[in-house]
């Protein structure tokens, strides 16, 4: 079984599941019985690289869910960062 897209033109895509080389090019809408036409769409690939993918879930989860942080992550506090020599002669406010 292979899943296939209908769009009916009052609901939108909606999604039937044939044997391949099954699905006809047309159906009824689940919803308001209309004729859909099939839509033709890409394959589930996974070219896709991971980091994007990782980065698409992350953002995902945050619309729902965002992580509680008490700093910017990544990046470092300022206790530990190197100050200048020249910093110390600057006039003071
Ligand atoms: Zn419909």
């Amino acid at each position: 079984m292979a899943t296939y897209e209908y769009r009916c033109p009052r609901d939108g895509v909606f999604e039937a599941a044939y044997p391949i080389g099954q699905a006809p090019a047309g159906m009824p809408c689940a919803t308001c019985a209309a004729e859909a036409d099939r839509v033709f769409s890409a394959p589930m690939l996974s070219a896709t690289p991971r980091a994007l993918v990782t980065a698409l879930d992350r953002a995902g989860r945050s619309a729902e869910a965002p992580e509680v942080v008490s700093r910017i992550p990544g990046r470092r506090s300022t206790a530990t960062r190197p100050v200048h020599p020249g910093h110390a002669r600057l006039p003071r406010p």
